[in-house]
């Protein structure tokens, strides 16, 4: 269970939301942001918080201490105090949470880092004999299509997610 930032439910896999931990106020920003992603999150069991003042408490004198505080918007400090006050670690790519967590003595990932460990498994398929062949994780980013023959048969491959 992690604490996730706008980020993460933006570009992880609906799959691997579930069971995390996010602000009530990111329901907003994620609805401005992405209307289509907030449907699909909607249907997804997340643990919504909201955050009390004793939680933003710490979090602002987390950030003032690390000399973050002024840089951060109020979501951000959300999600900061659901991270500190339940102890759990933090899925961001913003640079000033990762520093204040860092600062805290806490644990956060960037959005990247700690979906390669848990979502990004891909596998090379061919669309002519369906022969699956293993791909290095850097491949998988990669443009789409065109990745290949299959030396087989010697159709095309394409790159597929991994069941
Ligand atoms: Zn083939």
């Amino acid at each position: 269970m992690r604490v996730l930032d706008t980020a993460a439910l933006l570009h992880w896999p609906v799959s691997e939301l579930t069971g995390n931990i996010c602000a009530t106020s990111q329901q907003a920003e994620l609805e401005r942001v992405s209307p289509q992603r907030w449907m699909l999150v909607q249907a997804i069991d997340i643990e919504w918080r909201d955050v009390n003042e004793q939680w933003l408490d710490k979090a602002r004198e987390c950030a003032a201490r690390s000399g973050d505080l002024p840089r951060l918007s109020d979501v951000d400090l959300d999600v900061l105090a659901l991270a500190l006050s339940l102890d759990l670690e933090l899925v961001t790519d913003d640079y000033r949470l990762q520093n204040t967590m860092n600062a805290a003595g806490k644990v956060s990932q960037s959005v990247g880092t700690a979906g390669a460990q848990h979502v990004w498994k891909w596998e090379l398929r061919c669309t002519g004999c369906r022969i699956s062949l293993d791909v290095a994780e850097d491949v998988s980013r990669s443009r789409k299509g065109d990745v290949g023959e299959c030396e087989r048969c010697g159709s095309p491959l394409v790159l597929k997610k991994k069941r």
